[in-house]
């Protein structure tokens, strides 16, 4: 996972966020939730300050916690 700009919201740290990076090199975060229910946009519009469909994405083994 590629470090995310925490200024773009809750995806960042989301588990159901997917980065993309695109043929120029651009990243995009993309909701995995989308796939399954259509209230999640497949690319939502940064920052998401509040979703219904957020959880935070355990920490990896060894990392401090927040
Ligand atoms: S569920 Fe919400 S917070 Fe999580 S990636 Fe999708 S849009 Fe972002």
């Amino acid at each position: 996972m590629p470090d995310l700009d925490p200024r773009a919201g809750l995806c960042p740290s989301c588990l159901h966020v997917r980065p993309v990076t695109s043929a120029r090199g651009s990243l995009f975060l993309m909701c995995a939730r989308a796939a399954n229910d259509p209230r999640f946009p497949k690319y939502p519009r940064l920052p998401v300050v509040r979703c219904p469909g957020y959880e935070r994405r355990p920490a990896p083994r060894g990392a401090p916690q927040a």
